[in-house]
Protein backbone atom coordinates (compact mmCIF):
# COMPACT_ATOMS: atom_id res chain seq x y z
CA UNK A 1 0.00 0.00 0.00
CA UNK A 2 2.90 2.63 0.91
CA UNK A 3 3.80 2.57 -2.96
CA UNK A 4 0.30 3.22 -3.87
CA UNK A 5 0.05 6.53 -1.53
CA UNK A 6 2.46 8.93 -2.92
CA UNK A 7 1.20 7.66 -6.71
CA UNK A 8 -1.94 8.33 -5.92
CA UNK A 9 -1.10 11.84 -4.23
CA UNK A 10 0.43 12.92 -7.27
CA UNK A 11 -2.44 12.05 -9.58
CA UNK A 12 -4.61 14.35 -7.35
CA UNK A 13 -2.06 17.37 -7.12
CA UNK A 14 -1.93 16.93 -10.89
CA UNK A 15 -6.03 16.50 -11.69
CA UNK A 16 -6.23 20.08 -9.65
CA UNK A 17 -3.49 21.44 -10.83
CA UNK A 18 -5.06 21.16 -13.89
CA UNK A 19 -8.37 22.18 -13.05
CA UNK A 20 -6.42 25.28 -11.89
CA UNK A 21 -4.96 25.99 -15.50
CA UNK A 22 -8.72 25.54 -16.82
CA UNK A 23 -10.66 27.22 -14.35
CA UNK A 24 -8.81 30.48 -14.22
CA UNK A 25 -6.93 32.45 -11.65
CA UNK A 26 -9.92 32.46 -8.86
CA UNK A 27 -9.88 29.28 -6.41
CA UNK A 28 -13.55 29.67 -5.58
CA UNK A 29 -14.78 29.01 -9.55
CA UNK A 30 -12.38 26.24 -9.72
CA UNK A 31 -13.45 24.46 -6.41
CA UNK A 32 -16.87 24.77 -8.09
CA UNK A 33 -15.77 23.33 -11.15
CA UNK A 34 -14.31 20.60 -9.90
CA UNK A 35 -16.42 20.12 -7.07
CA UNK A 36 -20.42 19.59 -8.08
CA UNK A 37 -20.39 16.93 -5.56
CA UNK A 38 -20.05 18.89 -2.35
CA UNK A 39 -23.13 21.00 -3.56
CA UNK A 40 -25.61 21.33 -0.56
CA UNK A 41 -29.01 18.95 -0.81
CA UNK A 42 -30.71 20.51 1.47
CA UNK A 43 -31.66 24.30 2.06
CA UNK A 44 -31.19 24.65 5.60
CA UNK A 45 -34.11 26.04 7.66
CA UNK A 46 -33.97 29.18 8.21
CA UNK A 47 -34.82 29.77 11.33
CA UNK A 48 -31.47 32.34 13.11
CA UNK A 49 -29.71 29.66 15.89
CA UNK A 50 -31.29 31.25 18.86
CA UNK A 51 -34.88 30.67 18.04
CA UNK A 52 -34.55 27.16 16.82
CA UNK A 53 -36.61 24.78 19.03
CA UNK A 54 -35.46 21.48 20.71
CA UNK A 55 -37.03 18.94 18.63
CA UNK A 56 -36.58 14.59 17.99
CA UNK A 57 -34.77 13.76 15.10
CA UNK A 58 -34.47 10.04 14.91
CA UNK A 59 -36.24 7.36 16.80
CA UNK A 60 -35.68 3.39 16.97
CA UNK A 61 -34.31 0.44 19.15
CA UNK A 62 -31.31 2.70 19.84
CA UNK A 63 -33.50 5.20 21.65
CA UNK A 64 -34.10 8.56 20.33
CA UNK A 65 -31.98 11.69 19.24
CA UNK A 66 -32.56 15.18 19.43
CA UNK A 67 -31.30 18.11 18.25
CA UNK A 68 -30.73 20.72 20.87
CA UNK A 69 -28.83 23.58 21.64
CA UNK A 70 -25.69 24.05 23.85
CA UNK A 71 -26.24 26.47 26.03
CA UNK A 72 -22.55 27.29 26.31
CA UNK A 73 -21.66 28.14 22.98
CA UNK A 74 -25.45 28.69 21.25
CA UNK A 75 -24.07 25.44 18.54
CA UNK A 76 -26.73 23.08 17.62
CA UNK A 77 -25.99 19.64 19.10
CA UNK A 78 -27.53 16.07 18.81
CA UNK A 79 -28.07 14.52 22.46
CA UNK A 80 -28.80 10.70 22.18
CA UNK A 81 -30.16 9.23 25.14
CA UNK A 82 -29.03 5.48 25.40
CA UNK A 83 -31.77 3.63 26.39
CA UNK A 84 -31.97 0.19 28.95
CA UNK A 85 -28.90 0.75 30.48
CA UNK A 86 -29.25 -1.25 33.56
CA UNK A 87 -31.80 -3.33 32.76
CA UNK A 88 -29.51 -6.58 32.63
CA UNK A 89 -25.86 -7.36 32.87
CA UNK A 90 -25.65 -7.74 28.82
CA UNK A 91 -27.61 -4.69 27.79
CA UNK A 92 -25.50 -2.75 30.14
CA UNK A 93 -22.18 -3.96 28.99
CA UNK A 94 -23.35 -2.91 25.54
CA UNK A 95 -24.25 0.61 26.41
CA UNK A 96 -20.74 0.73 28.31
CA UNK A 97 -19.15 -0.70 25.02
CA UNK A 98 -20.99 2.00 23.30
CA UNK A 99 -19.98 4.68 25.20
CA UNK A 100 -16.42 4.25 25.44
CA UNK A 101 -16.43 3.40 21.28
CA UNK A 102 -18.14 6.93 20.58
CA UNK A 103 -15.23 8.27 23.20
CA UNK A 104 -12.40 6.43 21.62
CA UNK A 105 -13.57 7.18 17.75
CA UNK A 106 -11.14 10.31 15.88
CA UNK A 107 -11.91 9.94 12.58
CA UNK A 108 -13.73 12.71 10.05
CA UNK A 109 -16.44 9.49 8.61
CA UNK A 110 -16.85 8.03 11.78
CA UNK A 111 -19.47 9.62 14.83
CA UNK A 112 -17.85 10.48 17.87
CA UNK A 113 -18.76 12.10 21.30
CA UNK A 114 -18.35 15.93 21.86
CA UNK A 115 -20.00 15.63 24.94
CA UNK A 116 -21.42 13.65 27.92
CA UNK A 117 -24.20 14.87 30.45
CA UNK A 118 -23.22 15.28 33.71
CA UNK A 119 -24.99 11.82 35.63
CA UNK A 120 -26.96 12.36 38.81
CA UNK A 121 -25.28 10.85 42.25
CA UNK A 122 -24.53 6.94 41.55
CA UNK A 123 -27.75 6.24 43.45
CA UNK A 124 -29.71 7.55 41.18
CA UNK A 125 -27.63 7.17 37.92
CA UNK A 126 -30.32 5.14 35.74
CA UNK A 127 -30.02 7.06 31.92
CA UNK A 128 -26.80 8.31 29.73
CA UNK A 129 -27.10 11.03 27.67
CA UNK A 130 -24.23 11.78 24.63
CA UNK A 131 -24.01 14.69 22.65
CA UNK A 132 -22.54 14.52 19.20
CA UNK A 133 -22.61 16.65 16.25
CA UNK A 134 -25.63 17.47 14.41
CA UNK A 135 -25.89 15.85 10.65
CA UNK A 136 -28.97 17.09 8.63
CA UNK A 137 -29.82 14.27 6.81
CA UNK A 138 -28.65 10.12 6.39
CA UNK A 139 -27.96 8.45 3.15
CA UNK A 140 -31.57 6.67 3.73
CA UNK A 141 -33.47 9.79 3.44
CA UNK A 142 -31.35 11.10 0.52
CA UNK A 143 -32.11 7.79 -1.25
CA UNK A 144 -35.62 7.79 -1.17
CA UNK A 145 -36.13 11.82 -1.67
CA UNK A 146 -36.56 13.34 -4.82
CA UNK A 147 -33.11 14.88 -4.85
CA UNK A 148 -30.82 14.09 -8.16
CA UNK A 149 -27.64 11.79 -7.29
CA UNK A 150 -25.18 12.41 -9.80
CA UNK A 151 -22.26 9.67 -10.46
CA UNK A 152 -20.36 12.52 -8.00
CA UNK A 153 -22.03 12.05 -5.58
CA UNK A 154 -22.17 8.36 -5.36
CA UNK A 155 -18.73 8.07 -5.70
CA UNK A 156 -17.79 10.87 -2.70
CA UNK A 157 -20.27 8.60 -0.70
CA UNK A 158 -19.20 5.19 -0.97
CA UNK A 159 -15.54 7.02 -0.46
CA UNK A 160 -16.34 7.99 2.81
CA UNK A 161 -18.09 4.58 4.18
CA UNK A 162 -15.16 2.67 2.79
CA UNK A 163 -12.88 5.31 4.47
CA UNK A 164 -14.77 5.47 7.74
CA UNK A 165 -15.06 2.06 7.28
CA UNK A 166 -11.49 0.87 6.98
CA UNK A 167 -11.00 3.16 10.33
CA UNK A 168 -13.56 0.84 12.16
CA UNK A 169 -11.73 -2.52 11.06
CA UNK A 170 -8.47 -0.99 11.61
CA UNK A 171 -9.30 -1.04 15.35
CA UNK A 172 -10.84 -4.04 15.04
CA UNK A 173 -14.20 -3.14 15.11
CA UNK A 174 -17.46 -4.47 13.49
CA UNK A 175 -20.20 -1.98 12.73
CA UNK A 176 -22.40 -5.08 11.82
CA UNK A 177 -25.79 -2.52 11.33
CA UNK A 178 -24.33 -0.65 8.51
CA UNK A 179 -27.76 0.51 6.43
CA UNK A 180 -28.15 3.90 4.56
CA UNK A 181 -30.12 5.20 8.17
CA UNK A 182 -27.18 4.79 9.69
CA UNK A 183 -24.90 6.78 7.71
CA UNK A 184 -25.61 10.57 8.12
CA UNK A 185 -24.87 13.28 5.74
CA UNK A 186 -24.73 16.66 6.27
CA UNK A 187 -25.24 19.66 3.56
CA UNK A 188 -21.77 19.33 2.57
CA UNK A 189 -22.46 15.29 1.71
CA UNK A 190 -19.55 14.74 4.46
CA UNK A 191 -20.85 11.09 5.44
CA UNK A 192 -20.54 9.84 9.13
CA UNK A 193 -21.26 6.39 10.22
CA UNK A 194 -23.18 6.05 13.12
CA UNK A 195 -24.74 4.05 15.24
CA UNK A 196 -22.61 1.74 17.35
CA UNK A 197 -25.16 -0.39 19.57
CA UNK A 198 -24.15 -3.60 17.61
CA UNK A 199 -20.52 -3.14 17.32
CA UNK A 200 -18.40 -5.42 18.35
CA UNK A 201 -14.29 -6.14 18.29
CA UNK A 202 -13.89 -8.91 16.18
CA UNK A 203 -13.42 -12.32 17.67
CA UNK A 204 -9.90 -14.27 16.53
CA UNK A 205 -11.28 -17.29 17.68
CA UNK A 206 -12.84 -19.66 15.11
CA UNK A 207 -14.90 -21.33 17.55
CA UNK A 208 -16.21 -18.64 19.50
CA UNK A 209 -19.84 -18.01 18.77
CA UNK A 210 -21.37 -14.88 17.96
CA UNK A 211 -24.66 -13.78 17.97
CA UNK A 212 -26.38 -13.87 14.30
CA UNK A 213 -29.45 -10.90 15.71
CA UNK A 214 -27.42 -8.42 13.67
CA UNK A 215 -27.72 -6.49 10.07
CA UNK A 216 -30.74 -5.36 9.37
CA UNK A 217 -32.47 -7.87 7.19
CA UNK A 218 -32.36 -6.23 3.40
CA UNK A 219 -27.94 -5.42 4.52
CA UNK A 220 -27.75 -8.69 6.30
CA UNK A 221 -24.52 -11.66 4.85
CA UNK A 222 -25.21 -14.48 3.37
CA UNK A 223 -22.83 -16.04 5.34
CA UNK A 224 -25.15 -14.55 8.38
CA UNK A 225 -27.85 -15.83 6.75
CA UNK A 226 -26.93 -18.97 6.84
CA UNK A 227 -26.14 -19.47 10.33
CA UNK A 228 -22.24 -18.91 10.52
CA UNK A 229 -21.48 -19.09 13.87
CA UNK A 230 -18.21 -17.01 13.40
CA UNK A 231 -18.15 -14.43 10.94
CA UNK A 232 -15.61 -11.43 10.10
CA UNK A 233 -15.01 -7.36 9.13
CA UNK A 234 -15.96 -8.75 5.87
CA UNK A 235 -19.86 -8.56 6.99
CA UNK A 236 -19.92 -5.35 7.06
CA UNK A 237 -18.64 -4.81 3.51
CA UNK A 238 -21.38 -6.74 2.39
CA UNK A 239 -23.90 -4.39 3.77
CA UNK A 240 -21.89 -1.02 1.81
CA UNK A 241 -22.09 -3.26 -1.18
CA UNK A 242 -25.87 -3.49 -0.97
CA UNK A 243 -26.14 0.02 -0.37
CA UNK A 244 -23.73 0.78 -3.48
CA UNK A 245 -26.31 -1.18 -5.46
CA UNK A 246 -28.94 0.90 -3.49
CA UNK A 247 -26.83 4.74 -4.68
CA UNK A 248 -27.05 3.33 -8.26
CA UNK A 249 -30.09 1.57 -8.53
CA UNK A 250 -32.36 4.12 -5.99
CA UNK A 251 -34.01 1.10 -4.79
CA UNK A 252 -33.22 -1.58 -2.26
CA UNK A 253 -31.05 -4.11 -3.50
CA UNK A 254 -32.11 -7.31 -1.97
CA UNK A 255 -35.51 -6.40 -0.71
CA UNK A 256 -37.00 -9.61 0.91
CA UNK A 257 -40.07 -10.51 3.38
CA UNK A 258 -37.87 -12.96 5.13
CA UNK A 259 -34.14 -14.17 6.18
CA UNK A 260 -34.75 -17.14 3.29
CA UNK A 261 -36.48 -15.18 0.76
CA UNK A 262 -33.04 -12.77 1.18
CA UNK A 263 -31.11 -15.77 0.59
CA UNK A 264 -33.16 -16.72 -2.53
CA UNK A 265 -32.62 -13.17 -3.74
CA UNK A 266 -28.98 -13.07 -3.57
CA UNK A 267 -28.81 -16.46 -5.07
CA UNK A 268 -31.12 -15.19 -7.84
CA UNK A 269 -28.16 -12.25 -8.35
CA UNK A 270 -24.76 -15.00 -7.91
CA UNK A 271 -26.24 -18.24 -8.45
CA UNK A 272 -26.31 -21.14 -6.13
CA UNK A 273 -23.01 -21.13 -4.09
CA UNK A 274 -20.40 -23.98 -4.40
CA UNK A 275 -20.04 -26.35 -1.26
CA UNK A 276 -16.88 -23.90 -0.84
CA UNK A 277 -18.14 -21.34 -0.60
CA UNK A 278 -21.07 -22.92 1.86
CA UNK A 279 -18.18 -24.17 4.37
CA UNK A 280 -19.43 -21.43 6.90
CA UNK A 281 -23.11 -22.21 6.61
CA UNK A 282 -24.42 -24.27 9.39
CA UNK A 283 -25.65 -27.87 8.04
CA UNK A 284 -29.29 -26.84 7.73
CA UNK A 285 -29.06 -24.28 5.67
CA UNK A 286 -26.83 -25.98 3.13
CA UNK A 287 -29.20 -28.89 3.09
CA UNK A 288 -31.99 -25.92 2.15
CA UNK A 289 -29.57 -24.32 -0.59
CA UNK A 290 -28.86 -27.82 -2.22
CA UNK A 291 -32.36 -29.01 -2.42
CA UNK A 292 -33.09 -25.70 -4.62
CA UNK A 293 -32.95 -26.13 -7.97
CA UNK A 294 -29.41 -24.88 -9.15
CA UNK A 295 -29.37 -20.74 -10.29
CA UNK A 296 -26.78 -19.46 -12.94
CA UNK A 297 -25.19 -15.89 -11.72
CA UNK A 298 -27.13 -13.02 -13.54
CA UNK A 299 -24.69 -10.53 -12.19
CA UNK A 300 -25.08 -8.61 -15.93
CA UNK A 301 -28.06 -7.15 -14.19
CA UNK A 302 -25.99 -4.96 -11.93
CA UNK A 303 -25.30 -3.08 -15.54
CA UNK A 304 -29.47 -1.72 -15.76
CA UNK A 305 -29.57 -0.84 -12.36
CA UNK A 306 -28.92 2.78 -13.64
CA UNK A 307 -26.77 4.21 -15.99
CA UNK A 308 -24.66 5.46 -13.26
CA UNK A 309 -23.64 1.27 -13.08
CA UNK A 310 -20.33 1.62 -15.52
CA UNK A 311 -17.94 -0.79 -16.02
CA UNK A 312 -15.66 0.38 -13.68
CA UNK A 313 -18.98 0.39 -10.68
CA UNK A 314 -20.03 -2.92 -11.17
CA UNK A 315 -16.65 -4.49 -11.53
CA UNK A 316 -16.52 -2.77 -8.00
CA UNK A 317 -19.60 -4.01 -6.62
CA UNK A 318 -19.09 -7.39 -7.99
CA UNK A 319 -16.37 -7.57 -5.80
CA UNK A 320 -18.17 -6.78 -2.51
CA UNK A 321 -21.39 -8.79 -3.48
CA UNK A 322 -18.96 -12.20 -3.09
CA UNK A 323 -20.86 -15.48 -1.17
CA UNK A 324 -17.56 -15.98 0.54
CA UNK A 325 -16.69 -13.97 3.12
CA UNK A 326 -12.73 -14.99 2.66
CA UNK A 327 -13.00 -14.12 -1.07
CA UNK A 328 -14.67 -10.81 -1.04
CA UNK A 329 -12.88 -7.91 -1.27
CA UNK A 330 -11.30 -6.23 2.05
CA UNK A 331 -12.45 -2.19 2.46
CA UNK A 332 -8.35 -1.23 1.94
CA UNK A 333 -8.58 -3.02 -1.40
CA UNK A 334 -12.07 -1.61 -1.98
CA UNK A 335 -10.39 2.03 -1.26
CA UNK A 336 -7.34 1.03 -4.11
CA UNK A 337 -9.83 0.52 -6.64
CA UNK A 338 -10.01 3.17 -9.45
CA UNK A 339 -13.69 3.94 -9.39
CA UNK A 340 -12.65 5.48 -6.23
CA UNK A 341 -10.39 7.93 -7.56
CA UNK A 342 -12.44 10.53 -8.11
CA UNK A 343 -14.69 10.53 -4.88
CA UNK A 344 -11.08 10.93 -3.20
CA UNK A 345 -10.11 13.95 -5.06
CA UNK A 346 -13.77 15.35 -4.77
CA UNK A 347 -13.65 14.92 -0.52
CA UNK A 348 -9.87 15.65 -0.28
CA UNK A 349 -10.07 18.83 -2.64
CA UNK A 350 -12.88 20.92 -0.19
CA UNK A 351 -15.01 18.30 2.21
CA UNK A 352 -12.33 17.02 4.31
CA UNK A 353 -10.50 18.77 7.55
CA UNK A 354 -6.90 16.35 6.58
CA UNK A 355 -5.95 18.68 4.12
CA UNK A 356 -6.11 22.84 3.51
CA UNK A 357 -5.66 25.38 0.89
CA UNK A 358 -3.02 27.92 1.16
CA UNK A 359 -3.44 31.65 0.52
CA UNK A 360 -1.84 30.92 -2.41
CA UNK A 361 -4.65 28.79 -3.83
CA UNK A 362 -2.86 25.63 -3.47
CA UNK A 363 -4.42 22.80 -2.17
CA UNK A 364 -2.04 20.78 0.21
CA UNK A 365 -2.20 17.17 0.94
CA UNK A 366 -2.66 14.94 3.85
CA UNK A 367 0.10 12.14 3.55
CA UNK A 368 -2.03 9.68 4.69
CA UNK A 369 -5.82 9.54 2.68
CA UNK A 370 -7.16 6.54 4.32
CA UNK A 371 -6.06 7.05 8.17
CA UNK A 372 -6.10 4.00 10.37
CA UNK A 373 -7.27 3.56 13.73
CA UNK A 374 -4.42 4.78 16.18
CA UNK A 375 -4.50 1.80 18.13
CA UNK A 376 -7.50 -1.13 18.49
CA UNK A 377 -9.88 -1.08 20.61
CA UNK A 378 -9.63 -2.48 23.66
CA UNK A 379 -12.46 -5.09 25.08
CA UNK A 380 -10.57 -6.62 27.83
CA UNK A 381 -11.94 -4.57 30.22
CA UNK A 382 -15.61 -6.03 29.59
CA UNK A 383 -14.27 -9.70 30.42
CA UNK A 384 -13.85 -8.37 33.97
CA UNK A 385 -17.23 -6.82 34.82
CA UNK A 386 -19.44 -9.70 35.92
CA UNK A 387 -22.77 -7.31 37.26
CA UNK A 388 -25.03 -4.92 36.58
CA UNK A 389 -24.09 -3.15 39.61
CA UNK A 390 -20.22 -3.54 38.74
CA UNK A 391 -20.85 -2.08 35.35
CA UNK A 392 -22.94 0.95 36.88
CA UNK A 393 -19.81 2.04 39.08
CA UNK A 394 -17.41 1.65 35.83
CA UNK A 395 -19.38 3.83 33.65
CA UNK A 396 -20.15 6.26 36.11
CA UNK A 397 -16.23 6.87 36.70
CA UNK A 398 -15.75 6.64 33.20
CA UNK A 399 -17.86 9.39 32.38
CA UNK A 400 -16.62 11.57 35.20
CA UNK A 401 -13.30 10.92 33.74
CA UNK A 402 -14.06 12.17 30.67
CA UNK A 403 -16.07 15.42 31.73
CA UNK A 404 -12.49 16.60 33.34
CA UNK A 405 -11.87 18.79 30.47
CA UNK A 406 -12.25 22.50 32.01
CA UNK A 407 -15.39 22.72 30.20
CA UNK A 408 -18.54 23.73 31.98
CA UNK A 409 -20.96 20.38 32.33
CA UNK A 410 -24.27 20.15 31.31
CA UNK A 411 -27.23 19.14 33.02
CA UNK A 412 -30.70 17.86 31.72
CA UNK A 413 -33.54 20.09 32.94
CA UNK A 414 -36.29 17.35 34.46
CA UNK A 415 -38.46 20.24 34.42
CA UNK A 416 -38.69 21.50 31.12
CA UNK A 417 -41.49 20.49 28.32
CA UNK A 418 -39.05 19.27 25.78
CA UNK A 419 -37.21 16.61 28.69
CA UNK A 420 -40.47 15.19 29.30
CA UNK A 421 -41.40 14.17 25.56
CA UNK A 422 -37.30 13.13 25.04
CA UNK A 423 -38.46 11.11 28.12
CA UNK A 424 -41.54 9.25 26.58
CA UNK A 425 -39.49 8.33 23.50
CA UNK A 426 -43.12 7.87 21.72
CA UNK A 427 -43.27 8.67 18.33
CA UNK A 428 -46.23 10.33 17.40
CA UNK A 429 -47.19 11.62 14.13
CA UNK A 430 -46.92 15.04 15.44
CA UNK A 431 -43.53 14.85 16.02
CA UNK A 432 -42.09 12.35 13.73
CA UNK A 433 -39.40 14.14 11.32
CA UNK A 434 -39.77 17.76 12.93
CA UNK A 435 -37.64 18.37 10.59
CA UNK A 436 -39.89 18.55 7.65
CA UNK A 437 -42.58 20.35 9.66
CA UNK A 438 -44.46 23.15 8.49
CA UNK A 439 -44.20 26.54 9.73
CA UNK A 440 -46.86 27.13 12.14
CA UNK A 441 -46.30 23.57 14.04
CA UNK A 442 -42.63 24.53 13.99
CA UNK A 443 -43.56 27.45 15.72
CA UNK A 444 -45.60 25.73 18.15
CA UNK A 445 -43.00 23.92 19.12
CA UNK A 446 -40.65 26.57 19.81
CA UNK A 447 -42.62 27.84 22.17
CA UNK A 448 -43.22 24.49 24.67
CA UNK A 449 -39.65 23.58 23.57
CA UNK A 450 -37.39 26.63 24.30
CA UNK A 451 -33.73 25.22 24.43
CA UNK A 452 -33.04 27.20 27.09
CA UNK A 453 -34.87 25.17 29.40
CA UNK A 454 -34.22 21.93 27.97
CA UNK A 455 -30.32 21.89 29.00
CA UNK A 456 -28.61 24.39 31.07
CA UNK A 457 -24.84 24.45 32.04
CA UNK A 458 -23.81 23.56 35.75
ZN1 LIG B 1 -7.94 15.52 3.16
Amino acid sequence: MAAVGPTRQSRVSMSVSMSLVQGGAAGASTAGTVLTAAAPFYQAPNIPQDVQPDRPIGYGAFGVVWAVTDPRDGRRVALKKLPNVFQSLVSSKRVYRELKMLCFFKHENVLSALDILQPPHLDFFQEIYVITELLQSDLHKIIVSPQHLSADHIKVFLYQILRGLKYLHSARILHRDIKPGNLLVNSNCVLKICDFGLARVEEPDQSKHMTQEVVTQYYRAPEILMGARHYSAAVDVWSVGCIFGELLGRRILFQAQSPVQQLELITELLGTPSMEDMRHACDGARTHMLRRVPKQPSLSALYTLSSHATHEAVHLLCQMLVFDPDKRISVIDALAHPYLDEGRLRYHSCMCKCCYTTSGGMRQYTADFEPAAAQPFDDLWERKLTSVQQVKEEMHKFIAEQLQTGRVPLCINPQSAAFKSFARQKKTKSNQDCFDLPSPLRTTLKILLSPVVFLYAA
